[in-house]
């Protein structure tokens, strides 16, 4: 199948633009309260090497939970399959935030993509080095898998985080007192609340997950990561992207994708298209109400799943 890609993207733009229920924007993180619900955008690079926008596509937005993406693939660089002995590689079944799981599993967290896992990620990432060194070092990164030199961090937002992290202080304390968080706390949060505040837009979002989608491969011709690291990143988004409606989405939508409070997702279709979408109100479990909906209809449309044979994709 090979639909008309312009025409979808603005039909799935206009829809939802017009829809009422927007859900919640996050108040968690005070400035992505101030944000404007009524937006929406949606990017899609392909492999072959277009890029279709549609919607809001150019306004940047926090990018939060899909930067544990880009740190993930930073880390296992840095120590490869070690990085498992100290987190997990199972969905959580639980909120992004949640404390609960931590004690019964001895500090180790079951994934790196809910908090905990991903504050285990930055103390990796962060190496010895001042927080500094590992924002610039992320910063850098995504910029180049994106291949735009503006991409910047939100200092509010991370200003705003770092007053009211509060059950991020307590993940990263516990794990702190199990020896799986080895610097001190507040260096680590201070890298991962910098790393979350990352702006981007969906233009910028789908490029830089092209990588993802190539198995692995920058689309200048040098290579990000393995293929099978690529691969494997791939199955942690379609796991545990979404936290505990990582299996709605992949029923829903069926392709691997990670979402952030931002109302950002990044998703992917191997061999296919690195897709950014964005609408800030959230549904209950923290994810893209309308981000969620728009991938739901381009995946019906377009017949991209993962768990479709290739050629019907
Ligand atoms: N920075 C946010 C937090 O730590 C990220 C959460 C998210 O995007 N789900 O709470």
């Amino acid at each position: 199948m090979v639909p008309d890609l312009p025409a979808l993207v603005d039909e799935i733009a206009t829809t939802m633009q017009a829809m009422e229920d927007r859900g919640q924007v996050a108040s968690y993180i005070p400035e992505l309260a101030k944000v404007d619900p009524a937006q929406f955008g949606i990017a899609i690079a392909t492999a072959d090497g277009r890029l279709l926008v549609g919607g809001d596509a150019d306004t940047g937005f926090s990018i939060q939970s899909i930067s544990k993406v880009f740190a993930l693939t930073l880390a296992l660089g840095k120590v490869g399959d070690q990085l498992w002995d100290r987190v997990g590689r199972e969905p959580s079944g639980n909120a992004f935030n949640s404390i609960v799981q931590l004690e019964q599993e001895q500090g180790i967290p079951r994934n790196p993509f809910i908090n905990a896992g991903a504050i285990v990620v930055s103390d990796v990432n962060l190496g010895g080095h001042q927080p500094r060194v590992a924002i610039g070092e992320m910063l850098r990164f995504v910029r180049y898998l994106a291949g735009d030199d503006a991409i910047a961090i939100n200092e509010e937002v991370a200003a705003s985080e770092t007053a009211t992290g509060f059950r991020n202080m307590a993940l990263a304390n516990y794990m702190r007192a199990f020896g799986n968080v080895r610097h001190p706390v507040d260096l680590v949060l201070g890298s991962y609340f910098h790393q979350c505040a990352i702006e981007m837009n969906c233009r910028q979002l789908a490029l830089a997950g092209r990588y993802l989608m190539l198995d692995g491969r920058h689309p200048d011709g040098g290579r990000v990561v393995s293929p099978g690291r690529a691969r494997r990143i791939n199955a942690l988004m379609l796991t545990c992207g979404h936290y505990d409606a990582s299996g709605d989405f992949a029923f829903r939508v069926g392709i691997p994708g990670k979402s952030g409070v931002g109302g950002g997702i990044l998703a992917i279709v191997p061999g296919r298209a690195s897709i950014a979408v964005w609408s800030p109100g959230l549904n209950e479990n923290g994810n893209s109400q309308l981000g969620t909906q728009a991938l739901e209809l381009l995946a019906r449309r377009t017949g991209w799943s993962v768990f479709s044979p290739p050629d019907a994709r």
